[in-house]
């Protein structure tokens, strides 16, 4: 392949090399293989449209080398000392913050996203993350049981499951992959992470780290490819004994049904979104319209605990869309490595005529839209850019209001009394995250108690935390990761009985 053209920028060394060694193999018992499938296919640069790398994409035969290393590998990683794993787990968070500078700009040139997030904001989260799951490993515990009958000594172990099977969004691509690495690899298990076919550079960096840091071979495996046939193939596999998703709702599903029809492996999903964030007219307003600008607007809104849907009390609506219309007037849309910028691109072309699509309905549907929803031209038009949209609506029952769109589109709307919001809140079939802004501290936790959602965020949002347990309501997904939640879904609890009579 030639070599890819980049943006004018001081790229580290490392970006370089990275992407002029040519065709990206699959990463099996800590060696590059090419793929028995024979086949490859292309990562591309959001913002330009052009071919970044080709990438080798995992098939059938592929997925059963990876799962006989992973297991190969399972008993003696689950034997290890469990602070040498630990100690491991340390390891790497040092190499990556290392290498911290070449990984965001691969972040970057994948996904989109400004430079100045991907490294102010993701990689330091990521090592943040890989540090905290890192201290869980020589700390996973069991319990002793006061059973009913005499002469019985009980006690539970907590073990690891095995073959770990993991699926991520290509939305944080690094930071998903660390997410359900730390606490599968803490607790022992050994893992299988299939990176988003449109984002796959960062993991496959993360792979000559991984054997730097000296993790035996079989412990990681990174397979790429797209979700028919790599992902599904996953879902499917006898020898994978969990599968932790990261994604749409759609695929969650899926991912449930074949994990169902295999092997009954046990999943954890981390789905959808279509959060209410709300504005009471005694809060402090600026904050708020801040904080709900960004809720729906970072990362372009390809974000799934996004603020979508912002409900505003009547006093104050004219004011808070104004507020918002002017604020997100000032956003820069541009590709990731231009000195100001905001909003970077949407991830694929197809992703952006989707999100068109919702803005043609909500138009068609009598929103009204106070700003953006265009495409911008002018030296951008092969790069999938969208300026932020703001509607104003009332009618619930529009797509653009009940679906997860993905993309920087923000649907307003005013609400007069506690009964009504609380209602149109939660009437979605998501419940992944909500938000609320107001003084009134009784208020915000009857809401926050109201309200149903795995995070709610009081007078703030967005944040997350390594030690705060994150995931979904209703069909947002279960499982909680994050915290020592993420340790409970990488473990199995054993009962072991000891007779102690004579
Ligand atoms: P998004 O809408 O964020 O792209 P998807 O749910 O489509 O989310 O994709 C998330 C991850 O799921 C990706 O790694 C993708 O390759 C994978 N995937 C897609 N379809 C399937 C499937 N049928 N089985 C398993 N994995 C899949």
């Amino acid at each position: 392949m030639a070599k890819p053209a980049l943006p004018d920028y001081n790229f580290q060394q490392a970006t370089l090399d990275f992407l002029s060694k040519g065709p990206k193999q699959l990463f099996i018992n800590n060696e590059w293989v090419a793929a028995q499938s024979g086949q490859t296919f292309e990562t591309r640069n959001p913002a330009t449209g052009e071919v970044l790398a080709e990438v080798s994409l995992a098939g059938e035969a592929d997925v059963d080398a990876a799962v006989a290393a992973a297991a190969a590998a399972f008993p003696g990683w689950r034997d290890t000392i469990a602070a040498e794993r630990g100690a491991l787990l340390f390891k790497l968070a040092d190499l990556i913050d290392q290498h911290a500078d070449a990984l965001a700009e691969l972040e970057t040139l994948d996904n989109g996203k400004p430079i100045r997030v991907a490294r102010r904001g993701d990689l330091p989260y990521v090592t943040k993350h890989l540090r905290y799951q890192a201290g869980w490993a020589d700390k996973i515990e069991g319990s002793t049981v006061p059973v009913t009958f005499p002469n019985q000594f009980v006690y539970t172990r907590r073990e690891p499951l095995g073959v770990v099977g993991a699926i991520i969004p290509w939305n944080f691509p690094l930071l998903m992959a660390i997410w359900k690495l730390g606490p599968a690899l803490a607790a022992g298990n050994t893992i299988i992470l299939k990176p988003a076919e449109q984002t796959p550079l960062t993991a496959l960096y993360l792979a000559d780290l991984i054997v730097e840091a000296g993790f035996p071979p079989g412990v990681v495996n990174i397979l790429t490819g797209p979700g028919l046939p790599t992902g599904a193939a996953m879902a499917a596999h006898h020898g994978i004994a969990k599968l932790a998703f990261t994604g749409s709702t759609a695929v969650g599903a899926k991912i449930m049904e074949a994990a169902a029809t295999s092997n009954l492996k046990p999943v954890s999903l981390e789905l959808g979104g279509k959060s209410p964030n709300v504005i009471f007219a005694d809060a402090d307003l600026n904050a708020a319209v801040r904080g709900a600008q960004w809720a729906v607007f970072s990362t372009a809104g390809q974000e799934c605990v996004a603020g979508t849907r912002l409900f505003v009390e009547r006093a104050v609506y004219d004011q808070v869309l104004d507020g918002l219309k002017q604020n997100v007037e000032k956003m820069v849309v541009d590709h990731g490595f231009a000195e100001k910028v905001h909003v970077g691109p949407l991830i694929t072309d197809e992703q952006l005529s989707r999100v068109m699509s919702y803005i043609d309905e909500g138009k068609q549907g009598g929103a009204e839209i106070i700003t953006g929803g265009e495409r911008l031209g002018n030296g951008h038009a092969n790069g999938n850019f969208l300026t932020p949209a703001v509607f104003s609506y009332e009618d619930d029952s529009l797509k653009m209001v009940q679906e997860e769109i993905f993309g920087p589109v923000a649907a307003v709307t005013a609400f007069d009394d506690w009964d009504e919001l609380i209602e149109r809140a939660n009437a979605t079939m998501y419940g992944l995250a909500a938000g609320v802004w107001t003084k009134d501290v009784a208020r915000a936790h009857h809401y926050a108690h109201a309200i149903q959602a795995g995070t709610v965020w009081i007078n703030g949002y967005g944040m997350i935390d390594p030690a705060a347990p994150f995931g979904g309501y209703k069909m947002s997904g279960f499982g909680r990761e994050m915290g020592k939640e993420a340790i409970n879904l990488y473990t199995q609890v054993k009962t072991v009985w000891v007779n102690t009579s004579d």
